[in-house]
């Protein structure tokens, strides 16, 4: 069944199951008990660390595994509210993922400001260059890589230098970005969060990477495992996994065949060709190779998506936790999308193995459903 939602998880990596069952068999082992067989676990894991601080030029002693983007968000904002000034405000973009909103209004409640965005939903830098200059109580910024959404790219490179400069903290939400995208430069940021699920590893497994200057972060106490920074046993096979996952993608460079990308801009032009009332959201801004926001006609996002899930293509509405959720997208919001049209937006997301037939195919078979449910004058048929 052609798979059009890596957004949402994406399959497990071959190469990262056999480690998950390798290491499982052979390094099933607590790294920290005074062993040898826990030695050898405890040098696997160290190369894990290692080989992801390679990946993302971070500190393999900044590197946290946990697990996941979730438990990260509400790990950073909870350290930043325990060593920010009491009355120290943060600045978000609206469209983060609802993990990053909801651990935000958790930590910081009315101290949030939600910054400025183009109508593609791209962080405006101007404007957060403006706030920080005025606004000294703004301590921290959170920013994403690439939207789940949308697949729209922020500037976080220049909004880490920004951040740096001005001395703020920067949370960086990457769970979108690796695997897609060169991971290179994203371990300097200052914050960072992600998930392996996203990237073809195991569910339940992810990291952190810390700023400088983070020495006392413990999100959780316990053992003292990862350097004292969260308590409890690693799940070694999971995370060699998830390291495995990433090492697949960046090194046999698959992100960046030009041919993605291509294929991607050719369903675009040929959908909206043959649907007059579809739309591309971000049509201009730079997007991940991967991802479509599309606005289609006539009927809820809901419907589009169970016809297509009977011709045997998976798609979405838009981010997963939002699925099931009444009201419209809170990204498109943010964009300035109507609320009827948000509605109306499914979210396609291609992953590492599609091929350019399934995209035809998934054309094809929203052309079909457009038959069914879109009054005729408005279905041109290619
Ligand atoms: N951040 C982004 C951009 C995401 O797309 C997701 C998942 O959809 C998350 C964070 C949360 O990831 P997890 O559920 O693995 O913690």
């Amino acid at each position: 069944m052609p798979y059009f939602d890596h957004n949402a998880t994406a399959p497990l990596n071959t190469v990262a199951r056999d480690t998950w069952l390798r290491l499982s068999d052979e390094a099933w082992h607590n790294p920290s008990s005074p062993t040898r067989d826990a030695a050898r676990a405890r040098i696997r894991l160290d190369a894990a660390r290692e080989r992801l601080a390679g990946f993302l030029n971070a500190l393999p002693e900044r590197i946290v595994f946990n697990s996941g983007a979730t438990e990260g968000a509400h790990a950073v904002f909870n350290y930043w509210r325990q060593t920010f000034p009491t009355d120290a405000r943060i600045a978000l973009n609206p469209t983060e993922h609802p993990c990053v909103l909801e651990a935000a209004r958790r930590f910081f409640a009315d101290r949030i400001v939600m910054l400025p965005i183009t109508s593609d939903g791209v962080v405006r830098v101007d404007a957060l260059e403006k706030l920080l200059n005025e606004n000294t109580s703004i301590a921290g910024v959170a920013v994403m890589a690439a939207n789940n959404e949308t697949g729209v790219i922020q500037p976080w490179r220049e909004i880490s230098q920004l951040c740096d400069a001005r001395r703020r903290a920067y949370l960086c939400d990457a769970t979108q970005w690796l695997g897609k995208l060169p991971g290179s430069g994203l371990g300097e940021v200052g914050w960072l969060i992600a998930s392996a699920h996203k990237f073809g590893g195991p569910k339940g497994a992810g990291f952190l990477v810390l700023a400088p200057q983070a020495d006392s972060f413990a999100s959780q106490p316990g053992g003292a495992q990862e350097r004292g920074h969260r308590g409890g046993t690693e799940d070694l096979p999971s995370i060699a996994a998830a390291v495995a996952a990433l090492a697949e993608a960046e090194q046999s460079k698959v992100f960046l065949e030009e041919e993605r990308l291509r294929w991607r801009r050719e369903f675009e032009r040929e959908i909206i060709a043959s649907l007059p009332n579809a739309r591309v959201i971000a049509p201009d801004a730079d997007r991940l190779w991967n991802t479509v926001s599309l606005l289609l006609p006539h009927a809820e996002n809901t419907r589009w998506v169970a016809k297509l899930d009977k011709r045997g293509f998976a798609i979405s509405t838009g981010s997963a936790c939002a699925t099931g959720k009444e009201g419209p997208s809170h990204v498109l919001a943010a964009m300035g999308v109507p609320a009827d049209e948000a509605r109306r937006v499914v979210r396609i997301s291609s992953g590492w193995s599609t091929t350019e037939a399934d995209w035809q195919a998934l054309r094809e078979a929203i052309v079909a459903v457009a038959a069914e449910i879109v009054p005729p004058d408005n279905v041109i048929k290619l």
